[in-house]
């Protein structure tokens, strides 16, 4: 079979070719009125130099809510063997929730262990200040625990603080920090199986278009972390050629590779995926291997996109002023939350880079993703949403799902999900 060669598309929001001029101004927007975190800046001769304001919060909350608002408990409570929940809750009875990530009952070590006496009696509109002391100077010095384990817990807490804060409010997490810029959010659907054949996933995927009207489809290539292997000979060709034959031109058709390849290998396969149209490339070599993705990035017009499991402010800064990546990929949950992750979308706006956040989840989960989304001035234009749509085992609403391939963000105070769980009337 000859490959039809055809140019990537070009899409609304890929990065090295649109410039996004506005970057800038609209991240100074966003984080008004206080200035965002800088953890240093570059002098005119090219060293970086740290700025004695560096910790500087994203967000002044104590002109929003005037009086001190002490944190008073941090519960995990269990709905069921797969569901949790992580409970904030003030001295004055305010209280937030957020969503037990899958990744949860492995960390929460950390949480009890770290975070809940760190938390515990401070004021939560200090937070930022909070975390940043615990994690640099004071016991038991959090950058000893750094990376996923440590900041997902981080993520928890602090999602569940602005839930609480947007309660406490009455103003949705997204208008608390003055921009909610649309009132829908775009979703591409996002597959997360290499056990089908390419013949049965494009039956899936045709499936789940047309059940959420999705313009745009992400599907696994390689054989994760699993160098040069495909998950059978020719799969991953087979898969992108068929899924493209199917359904169009018109469709988007976004790779994960979850660093399957070595970097001659990562550019053949970008070379097929460019002649299929692919619009996104995602983790073509091992994750933490910067240089090896970035010598991807030079050599493909493809936009070429990772850091689903990164949570170094530096190595994002050097992502973004190397180019390791087109498109970079926090998740707010792994990264440490909401206002750790703006500060990923403000290095990225600096240099002209849009985020597409990780986060392969769906229904009521995903409420504090959409509120990111719809905040940020770089976001890609498509918001990761689990294909398989995972039902819950709890009731709440308003309910979170894909017609004709958007979700609303929701209205609500904080996240705007409200939870029907015995567990939560404790
Ligand atoms: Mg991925």
């Amino acid at each position: 079979m000859a490959a039809k060669k055809r140019k990537p598309m070009s899409g609304n929001a890929i990065s090295r070719r649109t410039v996004v001029g506005a970057g800038l101004a609209g991240i100074a927007g966003l984080v008004a009125p206080a200035t965002a975190q800088v953890l240093s800046t570059r002098r005119g001769d090219g060293l970086l130099v740290y700025d004695e304001h560096s910790l500087r919060t994203t967000l002044d909350f104590s002109s929003l809510i005037r009086e001190p608002v002490v944190i008073d408990s941090i519960e995990v409570l269990q709905h069921s063997e797969n569901t949790r929940f992580v409970r904030v809750r003030s001295t004055d009875g305010a209280e937030g929730i957020v969503i037990g990530n899958m990744r949860l009952p492995h960390t929460v070590s950390l949480l009890e262990h770290i975070f809940r006496p760190m938390l515990i009696g401070t004021d939560a509109r200090d937070m930022e200040r909070t975390f940043d002391d615990f994690f640099r100077t004071k016991r038991p010095r959090g950058y000893k625990y750094s990376g996923l384990p440590y900041f997902i817990i981080q993520g928890h807490c602090e999602l569940a603080i602005l839930d609480m804060f947007g309660r406490m409010t009455g103003k949705s997490v997204s208008s608390l920090f003055g921009r909610q810029r649309t009132e829908e959010i775009e979703v591409y659907m996002s597959r997360l199986s290499r056990t089908t054949t390419a013949e049965e996933e494009i039956d899936i995927v045709g499936q789940h278009l047309e059940a959420s009207g999705a313009r745009a489809i992400k599907v696994k290539i390689g054989a994760r972390m699993n160098l040069n292997a495909d998950a059978y000979p020719g799969r991953s060709e087979a898969l992108v050629s068929g899924i493209r034959k199917r359904f169009g031109d018109e469709l988007k058709i976004f790779v994960d590779a979850n660093g399957s390849y070595d970097v001659p290998t990562a550019i053949r396969v970008g070379r097929m995926l460019e002649d299929w149209g692919v619009e996104m490339y995602e983790e073509p070599c091992d994750w933490e291997d910067f240089e090896m993705t970035r010598q991807v990035t030079e050599a493909l017009d493809l936009p070429v996109a990772g850091g689903e499991q990164d949570t170094s402010l530096p190595k994002w800064r050097w992502m973004a002023e190397h180019r390791a990546v087109d498109i970079l990929q926090p998740d707010i949950m792994y990264n440490g939350g909401f206002m750790r992750t703006l500060h990923v979308a403000e290095i990225a706006a600096q240099h002209a880079i849009d985020i597409a956040p990780h986060y392969p989840r769906s229904g009521p989960e995903v409420a504090p993703l959409i509120h990111f989304c719809t905040s940020i001035p770089n976001f890609k234009g498509f918001m990761e949403y689990r294909a398989d749509h995972l039902e819950t085992d709890f009731d709440y609403e308003p309910v979170i799902r894909p017609v004709d391939g958007k979700v609303p963000v929701p209205t609500g105070p904080g996240f705007g999900i409200d939870i029907d769980s015995p567990v939560l009337k404790s």
